[in-house]
């Protein structure tokens, strides 16, 4: 099959290309460094199938992070059939220049001159005829979000392959033309592939380059100081001397072709100050967007949007009243949020739709352990799970938003000077955001971090970023302590657990850079990208991958676990069916066994006889987060309490719970916390296992353990008793005072020796 590979700087479309190319989802994100490895898929609407390889973005052929050595590497390695350059249209002479590279080598070279769309509504124009006749070589405009003449991109390159092409360049003229054209001729005798690229590599003193070929670089250093005359006398950095005559070249005949519409210049740049001037304001920028994230989780959880019902008290008292099923779809404590209601509906549909299946099999004459086995072990918890995929899509909407107008670039960016006193770098948040959707692409997108230990430290706090299959744990049982107990908002709660994940995030890499991890944060570079509005097909593609993903999830993992959870609740140790008295079951003298080791966080053996459903559920957790919650959905049947009709799915079972077993507010915030920070789930945790360097992961497992049980025995023990806060504060001050005195003799053993 033929191999296509696409290549081009950070941020210029080469992903959007590649799924509307191959019809994949790969993520798509508005700001550099979101692709990492190369991704490969397949081309199937041209007259053979093509192989399309997508590459990290690079601004050039000579690497420094690891992401653009995969680049470098595969374009000349690997030896594609075909490059397909993407060059983004509103940023012309900064992306020919690695194009004026990539025509160095011997490939067969396509122009897809992207955001064609930008381009014409900006009023500009770019003369492709013109540009293609000057530069050699196929141009085709295109848009990729749009799908916009990437069939005809892809025609041009199959022609394109036909041919054989040899590597021209652009610095044939320049002052180093005939140095590069001696080393050519050298190592085209030595038969090197690629000879005009290699040659030009060994002028500029590449490391590499001239390692593999000693003899031949010492022989062009000696030919350009007898016969290169630089401006001033002495040795040319031929690097910058190259870099120089590219966009020298650029700018000459190539930059004529765009002619722009004639415009008050800064207009454009200006929105975007405009707007940057108070979004990354120096100190109001991280409050508003705390306030933004707030804003979201306020349009995704709250039962009271804009506090309505609170403020007008008529409409809070007419929203209260019982209605019909449809008003409290809208309506409860006020008006419903946007994630709310899609949540109602999604429950109201669930709910009836298992009614319907159990009077089905009802009406079939199934035995009750059957119809148990139905409606416990399998239809609640799917479906409990299941009703929340609303509010996990609304939630994701909303930061793919963020993400791809280009605020979240920019966050990471205000991030950096507060991270960096934590020993991380603003490139950390953004692996850390991508975990608020799941931590397993956010772990493989820090292999960007150039930095070891850095990397391995963020690897360890994204799971604390709470991932979408962590949200109805939160949920539930903020809405089971909303409803029981009658404090608080569900959503302010669920706000706050985010924000406590984050805070223990930042408090443990601050621990780990000064402990086992101490090093200084790598520096942090990186182009803004400007904001745009973000492309509807892409948003929609985005959320259709994440439900897709939870789907198959809820009816393989969760549906798998459930039964397990409903049989070993169901029946005793003799194989026993024992229905309601689930006392007796092997999960309840397991659920016992395990008991004590939860006491210091709450929810151990201080609850009444059913109390060990919390470390039951604590324990599913590891295989998929989801489990917890359908855990709850399955024992919840069998608990010997009456659940209050008419409470949410979830909510209605966490507060089954709390009737049955007497927990108390701080046990169930120390639970929630303890979920949220514990060992990730089973895919999450092969992950980092598979990112970490060998023989650290046990330390990460430890870590996460760890980290958990503490923060959850203190949120519970200062919960109950609030005077045991200044115990902990001591002891905090104290392990503080002891590390920094450490790393001071530490550091000065270190000077001695020097
Ligand atoms: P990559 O880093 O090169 O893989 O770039 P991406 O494919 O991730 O895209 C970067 C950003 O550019 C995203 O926000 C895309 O939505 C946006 N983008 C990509 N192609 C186009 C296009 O043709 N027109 C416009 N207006 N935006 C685009
Ligand atoms: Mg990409």
């Amino acid at each position: 099959m033929l191999q296509f590979a696409l290549a081009g700087n950070p941020n210029s479309g080469k992903t959007t290309l590649f799924n509307a190319l191959t019809g994949s989802t790969a993520h798509v994100g508005n700001w550099p460094g979101v692709t990492v490895d190369k991704r490969v898929g397949v081309y199937k609407k041209g007259e053979t199938p093509v192989e399309i390889v997508d590459l990290p973005g690079i601004y050039s052929l000579s690497p420094y992070t690891p992401e653009e050595v995969i680049a470098r590497n595969f374009v000349l390695d690997e030896n594609p059939d075909c490059i397909i350059n993407i060059v983004d249209a509103t940023n012309l002479e900064r992306n020919l220049y690695l194009t004026t590279q990539l025509m160095e080598l011997d490939i067969p070279l396509v122009i897809a001159l992207n955001m064609t769309d930008v381009l014409d509504k900006n009023g500009d124009k770019i003369d492709v005829r013109a540009l293609e006749k000057r530069i050699g070589f196929p141009v085709v405009e295109i848009s990729a979000i749009r799908g916009e003449n990437v069939d005809t991109l892809m025609a041009r390159a199959l022609e394109a392959v036909k041919n054989k092409r040899v590597g021209t360049s652009v610095l044939k003229d320049s002052l180093l033309g005939s140095a590069i054209a001696n080393a050519e001729i050298a190592l085209r005798l030595k038969d090197v592939g690629a000879p005009l690229f290699h040659a030009v590599k060994l002028v500029e003193k590449d490391g590499i380059e001239v390692e593999n070929h000693p003899a031949e670089a010492r022989a062009v250093q000696a030919f350009i100081r007898e016969n290169v005359r630089g401006k001033a006398d002495g040795e040319i950095d031929t690097e910058a001397e190259i870099a120089d005559a590219r966009y020298k070249y650029i700018t000459a005949h190539f930059s004529s072709t765009l002619t722009r519409a004639r415009r008050n210049d800064t207009e454009v740049g200006s929105k975007s100050d405009r707007a940057d001037k108070v979004l990354t304001h120096k100190w109001a920028g991280i409050p508003i967007f705390l306030l933004i994230l707030f804003g979201i989780f306020h349009l995704t959880f709250s039962e009271n949007v804009l506090f309505l019902g609170s403020i007008i008290p008529s409409f809070g008292e007419w929203c209260a009243v019982e209605g019909g099923a449809m008003k409290t779809v809208f309506f409860a404590g006020g008006l419903n949020s946007p994630g709310v209601i899609l949540f109602n509906l999604m429950d109201w549909f669930t709910a009836t739709l298992g009614e319907w299946i159990i009077a089905g099999i009802e009406a079939l004459g199934a035995s009750p352990a059957i119809v148990s086995l139905v409606e416990n072990g399998i239809l609640r918890g799917v479906f409990g799970v299941l009703s929340f995929l609303p509010q996990i899509l609304v939630l994701f909407l909303f930061f793919s938003i963020l993400e791809d107008t280009g605020y979240m670039a920019r966050v990471a960016f205000m991030l950096d000077r507060i991270f960096r006193r934590f020993g991380v770098s603003g490139r950390a948040f953004m692996p850390m955001i991508m975990g608020f959707g799941c931590s397993v692409p956010a772990m493989i997108n820090t292999r960007t971090m150039a930095d070891e230990k850095e990397r391995e430290a963020t690897v360890r706090v994204i799971p604390f970023f709470s991932c979408g299959a962590k949200m109805p744990i939160l949920l539930a049982v903020a809405g089971g302590i909303a409803t029981w107990f009658g404090v608080g908002n569900a959503d302010v709660i669920t706000y706050s657990m985010y924000l406590l994940g984050m805070v223990v995030a930042l408090i443990s890499l601050l621990v780990m850079r000064n402990t086992t991890m101490r090093g200084e944060a790598s520096p942090f570079i990186m182009e803004l990208p400007a904001y745009h509005v973000p492309g509807f097909r892409n948003l929609m593609l985005h959320l259709w991958d994440k439900a897709k993903h939870f789907i198959q999830k809820a009816f393989t993992i969760i549906v798998a676990s459930s039964i397990v959870v409903w049989f070993l609740s169901s029946f005793g140790w003799s194989w026993n069916y024992v229905g309601e008295n689930m006392d007796n079951s092997i999960l309840a003298s397991l659920g016992k066994l395990v008991l004590p080791l939860f006491t210091p966080l709450g929810f151990g053996s201080q609850l009444s006889a059913d109390g060990w459903v919390f470390a039951v559920a604590a324990v599913t957790g590891l295989i998929a987060k989801e489990d917890v919650l359908a855990t709850f959905a399955v024992l919840a049947a069998c608990l010997n309490v009456s659940v209050q009709s008419g409470l949410d799915e979830g909510v209605g079972e966490v507060a089954a719970m709390i009737q049955a077993t007497g927990i108390g507010i701080p046990a169930l915030i120390s639970f929630i916390a303890f979920n949220m920070l514990t060992i990730p789930c089973f895919a999450a945790a092969a992950t980092a296992k598979g990112e970490i360097r060998k023989g650290k992961f046990k330390w990460t497992l430890l870590f996460w353990v760890f980290t958990s049980y503490l923060v959850s025995t203190v949120i519970y023990t200062v919960g109950e008793w609030w005077w045991t806060a200044f115990i902990w504060v001591a002891a905090a001050v104290c392990t503080g005072v002891a590390i920094a005195i450490h790393n001071k003799k530490a550091d000065a053993k270190k000077l001695l020796k020097k």
